[in-house]
């Protein structure tokens, strides 16, 4: 299936209303959303559509579902990449995926590309030649620039560093939005949690707030994380409903691997 990664495209079902919290995120990709659902009134007035956007910040935050919501508000097709796996497989391959995946996006257009750990082929070009990263930076390089700006096309790339970046890629035509997606706060873990467990039966004395404070220093993919071992939780307890109890153990758990993690870090 892993094979399939950036040559399969789908039309997302993902919205905005899935991803929660980072309001102005989600207000300043309005803007690129409206231009692809109705780029006339921009043609009429000579603007171009923005081709890259770049999300950077810690993992786990929403970058991949944010990319994803782009493609379901817009009813475009998604094509995931990945940086890492552009350059890992074969020498010589990277460049040639790179040019076969913009191919399938523009035919398939509006479409929009998602290139995770871009880092792994942006990063700044050093004096020791790495060939076979180079070349893929190259090519995409190549095709942001070689694609119209009536060509629906959108290349939204994520990293965790920003910084490693090379210049070239942020340059105007290229990445040139670049929005921090950061660890969201207490109220942004309230409106997370509630997503991940809206599907779930959850004991009425469940306090979401309460769960949202205790969890401080999380990302969107540790609540998903706890949502989802409280409820295997309850069925192990033989429960009706998920409760404090299942809540407690999950967070524990979440928050001994965060740790763990750290530990290693430093
Ligand atoms: P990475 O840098 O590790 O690729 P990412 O920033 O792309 O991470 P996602 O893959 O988008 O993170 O998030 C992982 C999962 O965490 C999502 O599938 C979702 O379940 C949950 N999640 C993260 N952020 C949010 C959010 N803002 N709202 C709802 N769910 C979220």
């Amino acid at each position: 299936k892993d094979e399939k990664r950036g040559e399969s495209s789908d039309r997302p079902a993902i919205r905005f209303k899935d991803v929660a919290g980072l309001e102005e995120v989600k207000e300043e990709l309005a803007e690129v959303i409206d231009f692809i659902n109705s780029p006339e009134k921009y043609y009429k007035m000579g603007a171009k559509i923005p081709k890259g956007i770049l999300f950077y910040g810690p993992p786990g935050t929403g970058k991949t579902l944010l990319a994803q919501a782009i493609a379901g508000e817009t009813n475009s097709a998604f094509f995931p990449a990945s940086g890492a796996e552009f350059v890992e497989k074969y020498v010589g391959v990277g460049a040639k995926r790179v040019r076969t995946l913009f191919e399938k996006a523009k035919k398939d257009a509006p479409s929009v590309i998602f290139i995770d750990e871009i880092d792994a082929i942006g990063a700044k070009r050093s004096s020791e030649s790495n060939n076979e990263k180079d070349q893929t930076l190259n090519q995409l390089l190549i095709e942001m620039d070689g694609f119209h700006s009536n060509q629906t096309v959108i290349v939204v790339g994520a990293t965790n560093r920003l910084d490693l970046l090379d210049e070239a890629l942020l340059r105007p035509g290229r990445f040139d939005r670049h929005m921090f997606i950061g660890n969201p706060d207490i109220r942004a873990r309230e409106e997370i949690l509630k997503v991940h467990i809206k599907n779930k039966p959850i004991d009425s004395k469940v306090d979401i707030k309460s769960l949202a404070k205790r969890t401080h220093g999380m990302s969107g993919a540790h609540l998903s994380n706890i949502a989802n071992e409280a409820a295997i939780l309850a069925v192990r307890n033989n429960k009706k409903h998920i409760g404090i109890d299942e809540f407690n153990q999950a967070i524990e758990k979440v928050m001994a691997g965060l740790q763990r993690k750290n530990a290693v870090v430093m």
